[in-house]
């Protein structure tokens, strides 16, 4: 494969990297927000803050895996499944830059909480 074909997914994933640390700064800005004096309105505000550290959470992992991705294209292993070093389709790099895995390995080990029998029954 020629060595630029990386190159688009690159700036896909910089420019996801951006867009999520600007969402976590904005996430970390209201985490620093005094909470209210009031019981009632403080445990709603403390409720809205798991809220707020389940999307830090999940802001925080797609992080990670860019941050990943952009080192396997530095080390050229990019597009290269992790698991059984075949190579990733393009198709699905489109749609998830960050994938790790290919199609076979990703959907041999389901995503935890996905029930993978769910429509059948
Ligand atoms: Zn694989």
């Amino acid at each position: 494969m020629p060595e630029p074909w990386t190159d688009q997914f690159r700036e896909k994933l910089l420019a996801n990297k951006d867009e999520l640390q600007q969402r976590l700064a904005r996430i970390e800005e209201n985490h620093r927000r005094p909470l209210a004096q009031d019981s009632t309105e403080r445990a709603t505000e403390l409720e809205d803050l798991d809220v707020v550290d389940a999307l830090g959470n999940e802001a925080r992992f797609e992080l990670r895996q860019i941050t990943a991705a952009l080192a396997r294209i530095e080390g050229q292993k990019y597009g290269i499944c992790e698991a059984c070093g075949e190579a990733i389709i393009e198709a699905r790099l489109l749609a998830y830059p960050h994938a790790a895995n290919c199609i076979d390995c990703a959907t041999d080990k389901a995503p935890a909480g996905v029930p993978q029998h769910a429509a059948e029954e």
